[in-house]
């Protein structure tokens, strides 16, 4: 039996290229660990946008002193 596994080859989400999408590639269906990285801290640093809102103005509300001089 000559059966070769198939490569198949997708589109990277991240740049556009030529991305190998079989078990070797264990960045699939990005093309390299940049990739990967890339796509991942844009979705990561969007959310974390969102939860991490109020805590300047705790920390602010917490920090104004007292009037006492
Ligand atoms: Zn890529």
């Amino acid at each position: 039996m000559g059966i070769t596994a198939k490569k198949r080859i997708v589109t990277c989400p991240t740049c556009g290229g030529e991305s190998l999408y079989s078990p070797e590639n264990e960045f699939r269906p990005f093309c390299s660990e940049r990739c990967k990285n890339v796509d991942f801290g844009a979705w990561a640093s969007e959310s974390y946008r969102v939860e991490s809102k109020p805590t300047t103005a705790d920390l602010d509300a917490d920090e104004s002193p007292p009037k006492s001089h």
